[in-house]
């Protein structure tokens, strides 16, 4: 088919409709917010709640396949398109990654490595958790998460102390306290006939829990390039996964070893993944409308060194400054409203390996 229907009209819709254009190909976004970045980039776009069974089921008769730019969608909006359109990544992606809980027991059914955990009903379930984990961990709700929001960090009895309560007595999960590295992500790919593709990790650097830069190369060994694409590309196959995953990691160094646990995984395009549209042949956006639209893989080869930078909150200053230097490449979002520590665009620093003919 030649529609794409996109659930969310954020920046990651905007720059997915963007790509699909490029392609040929035909967008329809579908977001509650009437300003939504990724309307005017669109072919047609729908004004809706996601509850809204009858715009829900016009959008279905208008596209040809639907996808989502964040992984909220409410179930039964995904039940409701899914009977009648095919929804990629797919209806237990969105379940898995909506629930902390459902995607460590899933993460640990497909063989990759991640930090140890326990289910965390009531003040009691963290004690008892706690212990096991010499009284530190991170306290993180069920659902609903991110940047940083719904979690508490535990290094002391006192931290732990009535934490059930400070979180708001919601379903939770501890988590092993980890003393990482650094944090690392790969960008992986997987097509409606099963192959793989991933992208080089990207090390990532957050300032107040938002992410700040990401940076390529990483700067690890091939080995543990190598099992990160491993990883990835074990969790993507073992869900029949159609499109692009961000999985989000820590490295630790271990007696002089380094060693990879997956934190979180993203079922979409991640914000550690816009380096690829100026530093590889195929971007995360050019990739999952290439998946999802049920087209073959394009490469996933990385020609220049990157340093992403997220322009955050007010800063037009920083936007007039990337402009002076030539290999930046501004990626703006068009948001009418700036707000403090909103993602109001990003830079792609650029360092092309090749060399111009005739250069030494
Ligand atoms: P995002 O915005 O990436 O979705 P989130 O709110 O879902 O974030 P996480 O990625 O789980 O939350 O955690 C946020 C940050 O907290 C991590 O990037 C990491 O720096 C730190 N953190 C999370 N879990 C642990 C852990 N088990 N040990 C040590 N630090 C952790
Ligand atoms: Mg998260
Ligand atoms: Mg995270």
């Amino acid at each position: 088919g030649d529609t794409i229907g996109i659930l969310g009209g954020g920046q990651l819709g905007r720059m997915l409709a963007q790509s699909a254009a490029k392609m040929g190909l035909k967008t329809h976004i579908y977001c509650p917010d009437p300003g939504s970045p990724a309307f005017d980039v669109s072919n047609t776009f729908t004004v809706a709640p996601y509850e809204d069974a009858d715009a829900l089921d016009r959008f279905a008769a208008a596209v040809d396949v639907v996808t989502y730019e964040f992984e909220n969608v409410p179930g039964p909006t995904a039940s409701r398109l899914h009977a009648k359109v095919p929804v990629r990544p797919g209806v237990r992606a969105l379940e898995i990654s909506q629930d902390r809980l459902f995607e460590k027991q899933y993460l640990t059914k497909a063989s990759v490595d991640i930090a140890g955990f326990a289910e965390i009903n009531s003040q009691e379930d963290l004690d008892q958790a706690l212990q096991k984990f010499n009284g530190k961990g991170v306290l993180k709700t069920r659902r609903f998460g991110y940047d940083g929001k719904g979690q508490l960090m535990i290094r002391s009895s006192a931290d732990g102390n009535g934490a059930y309560a400070a979180l708001g007595s919601v379903p939770a999960v501890l988590e092993q306290l980890i003393a990482f590295e650094c944090e690392v992500s790969v960008i992986v790919a997987r097509s409606l006939d099963g192959t793989c593709v991933s992208y080089d990790i990207a090390r990532n650097h957050h300032e107040n829990h938002i992410l700040k830069t990401s940076t390529v190369p990483a700067g690890v060994t091939a080995e543990t390039l190598n099992t990160a694409r491993r990883m990835a590309e074990q969790i993507v196959t073992g869900l029949e996964y159609v499109g692009v995953m961000g999985v989000e990691m820590f490295l630790l160094q271990e007696d002089g070893e380094e060693r990879l646990l997956v934190n979180e995984i993203a079922p979409r395009v991640h914000n550690s993944g816009h380096w690829t549209q100026d530093a590889c042949l195929t971007s995360q956006f050019d990739q999952h409308i290439r998946a999802v639209a049920g087209w073959p893989l394009g490469s996933a080869q990385r020609h220049s060194d990157a340093v992403m930078e997220n322009l955050i909150g007010f800063e037009a200053d920083e936007w007039h400054a990337a402009l002076s230097d030539p290999n930046a490449c501004l990626h703006l979002y068009g948001k009418s409203e700036t707000r403090e520590g909103r993602k109001m665009g990003h830079v792609n620093h650029i360092k092309a390996k090749a060399l111009t003919e005739g250069e030494t």
